[in-house]
Order: C-alpha cells, then structure tokens, then sequence
C-alpha cells in the first residue's frame, strides 16, 4: 500500500515551507520503511527550494540528513529490523551495476544516482521527497546504521555535511602531524574542524567574524 505523509513542502521558488500531504510509493521487497526522529538543514536545501540550481520539482520536500528509526523492512532486507536507529544522506538509489555502483562509488553512478528529493524514483517515476517529513522509504543499501549511544540529533548533520568533510580528511590521510585549515566555521566548517581535531591533525579556523 502507498503511504499518506506529512510533511514540509514549497511548492514554488517563491514560497515558503509549509505543511503538505503527499503520498509515498508502495515499500518493496529490498525498502526499509523509516519514521524521520531529525533532519538536518543544508543550505543546498535553501538552493533546490528557491530554483537556485535551475532543476527544481515543485512541490519539493528538501531534507537529506536523516536519522530515524525502522518500522519495517521489505522481504528481502536482512541488515536492518524494526526499532533500529538509522541515517539517509543525499541518495536513496543508483543502477547497482555499472562500474561506479560495482565499486561503492555510487555518487558517480553512470545512470545518475537518485537523489534523496528533488529527482525521480528510476523503477516508477515517482517524485522523491526528503526528511522534512514524518517518514521516507529507502532501498536497504542507501541506508546507514546509528551506532548505540550517538545522540541521535548531533548525529543528523553527518549524513551530509559530515561525509562531505569526512571523505577530504580521509583521502589525504589527514591525522596525528598533519595539519589542518578551515575556511569558515558554517555547516561544513564546523564538522571539518572537529573530524580533523578528533584525527589528530592540528586544526586551524579562518573566520571573518570575531564571534
Ligand atoms: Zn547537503
Ligand atoms: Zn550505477
């Protein structure tokens, strides 16, 4: 069965958020069925609501940084179950068989990776809406676990903001001896400034603000 959900949507580049109810597809065998405890706001949430990228579907649902916690899970999912706290970032599907998808590297996936809102389902075409909403169904494999103990509200911004300085960091092996710059303490800033101070690197902050 379709799912009613309620959410926050804008329903022009002009509009503000608002209230709206729109239907989410059938859950299949592969889905995980989340209800949405937090969502992070990102500012390319400000950019697809108001039409700054030129692409936007109306009306748009944004949010890419959730976190939640299982209600169910399809038939065929064996990594998750009910009551399981979890996170979604900014794709909820890809082709899984080109060589980008065969490598983990579904960002870069041949046939365009499915965005978390603002995109089209690849099996029916459905719209995507995102976390500003009660619940989202996502394939298992574009879901991540929570670990026991994270609180679960710091552990939102993560999803993006997290991996997008965390894999930078990672891939010039920054940690003990190395040293760090950040350009500004916004919402990237501030989770690279604390993933490269926990790697050990010696972190300093460029800021224009005194504050
Ligand atoms: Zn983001
Ligand atoms: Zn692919």
């Amino acid at each position: 069965m379709t799912m009613n959900v309620l959410g926050y949507a804008t329903q022009s580049a002009k509009d503000g958020l608002a209230p709206h109810r729109f239907v989410r597809r059938e859950p299949r065998a592969n889905d995980v069925v989340i209800q949405i405890l937090f969502c992070g706001v990102c500012h390319s949430d400000l950019h697809q609501a108001r039409n700054d990228w030129g692409n936007s579907i109306y009306p748009m649902v944004p949010g890419h940084e959730i976190i939640g916690r299982v209600v169910s899970v399809g038939r065929d999912v064996t990594r998750f179950k009910p009551g399981d706290h979890v996170g979604v970032g900014c794709m909820v599907d890809s082709c899984q068989h080109c060589t980008a998808c065969e490598k983990g590297l579904e960002q870069y996936c041949e046939e365009h990776s499915t965005l978390t809102y603002n995109d089209k389902d690849r099996h029916d075409q459905m719209p995507t809406f995102g976390g500003y909403s009660e619940k989202i169904i996502v394939s298992d494999k574009f879901v991540l676990k929570i670990p026991e103990g994270l609180d679960l509200k710091g552990a939102a911004p993560l999803l993006c903001a997290g991996i997008t300085t965390w894999s930078p960091l990672r891939h010039w092996q920054v940690g003990k001896g190395s040293k760090v710059a950040v350009i500004g303490l916004g919402g990237l800033g501030h989770m690279a400034l604390k993933l490269a101070k926990a790697l050990g690197a010696n972190v300093t902050l460029f800021t224009r603000s005194p504050g």
